[in-house]
């Protein structure tokens, strides 16, 4: 094996997918709830995305960043006005374009704040793998294993609006959350918070940068989970489902924010043609009345479906909003749950030693949602009878 070994895999090898289904190459099938990490928010192999990149595959895949091309253009139009925000700057990763978001902040503390450079964020968030998001991001012990831990970030428990008042000082330039804390375990807010906090940071002078990287596209059941308490926030950071599967995410900024100047920010694969033309097609897809219906009725089934396998397995309680939903147990076995689910074809994901998270794709169909909720029935009782 000449890959790195990064994390822990099933021996199985997977060469085919179709919706929410995937295939390894003897053929077994998997009913996948994990879709790459809540990022195939059309399921495997959609047609749309498909025909964006054959489409625009056979005119230009790559002009070079130091050229105009028309696929990024108008994706940025369109992913800034659907979130409520003026300029994009279209990169890869989600790490990356968080990355963009912090050196943003800064520049425009030292623009406009004083030199201000300090960002507040959450305990147990979850920012990304570069070292400064790694210092971002709030999980114990996690920026500690690449030391020196990139300056900069202040980190308070979520949830609590007066900790974060208590955290800002003259230093301070930002707040930056995930409106659900997708890799904590599927960690909501308590109503109110995010909308308080944007009315804090406002008062303060603060920006508000909402990491809508796993929450946004359509995820809770919204295309943004800051519209559920209609926060416009200062910059949103999204990739994840906006690529449906291909490398794709944005920094979006509110124009007053927008202070990069030449030679600031870039890439060599910024704004890239080929993954612009699919971000349109499944941003055209995702941001239609019926189908965010779609995820919210979705959404209503699979939680009344797992309440109900919670109460037969005496289970805690069910997590989350739209199709990003998490099930407590009562013992720390959900790698165990996970592993007899993927013996039965089921893919799902533990996001705690004692937590289930469930990410399937955003046009998932309420038999598939019944089939999921079968075979996790089964797999809970096996591992409970152990
Ligand atoms: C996945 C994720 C990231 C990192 O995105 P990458 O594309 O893996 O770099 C950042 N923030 C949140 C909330 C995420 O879920």
């Amino acid at each position: 094996m000449s890959l790195m070994q990064l994390t822990k895999k099933p021996d199985a090898v997977m060469v085919s997918g179709k919706g929410s289904w995937l295939w390894d190459e003897k053929g077994k099938s998997y009913l996948d709830f994990v879709q790459g990490w809540a990022v195939n928010s059309l399921g495997h192999c959609p047609a749309v995305v498909q025909q964006a990149l054959a489409e625009q595959g056979s005119v230009l895949i790559n002009a070079s960043p130091g050229y105009h091309n028309m696929p990024s253009q108008r994706f940025a139009r369109e992913i800034a006005a659907a979130a409520g925000m003026d300029q994009a700057f279209l990169c890869s990763t989600g790490a990356e374009a968080n990355e963009g978001a912090i050196k943003l902040a800064r520049k425009w503390g030292s623009l406009h704040k004083n030199g201000a450079h300090e960002i507040i964020t959450l305990q147990n968030s979850f920012h990304g793998r570069t070292l400064a998001t790694m210092a971002a991001s709030g999980k114990p012990n996690f920026a500690e294993r690449f030391l020196p831990v990139t300056p900069g970030f202040v980190h308070v428990p979520p949830g609590d609006l007066a900790a974060i008042e208590r955290a800002i000082t003259e230093r301070t330039v930002a707040v930056m959350l995930e409106p659900i804390q997708g890799e904590a375990g599927v960690v909501t807010h308590p109503k109110g918070y995010l909308r308080a906090l944007r009315e804090l940071t406002e008062s303060n002078r603060l920006l508000l940068i909402a990491d809508e990287i796993q929450t946004g596209m359509g995820r809770t059941g919204r295309l943004f989970a800051c519209e559920h308490e209609s926060v416009r926030p200062d910059m949103m950071t999204v990739a994840k489902g906006i690529g449906a599967g291909v490398p794709l995410a944005a920094l979006l900024a509110r124009e007053a924010v927008s202070c990069f100047v030449s030679g600031d920010q870039g890439g060599t694969y910024t704004a890239h043609p080929l993954m612009c033309a699919v971000g349109s097609a499944v941003l055209h897809t995702i941001n239609q009345p019926a189908f965010l219906e779609h995820v919210q009725a979705m959404s209503a089934r699979m939680r009344a479906g797992l309440e109900a396998l919670a109460a037969d397995h005496s289970t805690g309680a069910v997590h989350g909003a739209g199709l990003l939903l998490a099930l407590s147990l009562p013992q720390p076995s959900a790698a165990e749950v996970v592993d007899a689910a993927f013996e039965r074809g089921l893919l799902l994901n533990a996001a705690r030693p004692d937590r289930l998270r469930f990410m399937p794709a955003l046009n998932v169909t309420s038999n598939e949602i019944e089939r999921m909720l079968t075979v996790l029935d089964s797999a809970l009782g096996c591992v409970s009878s152990k």
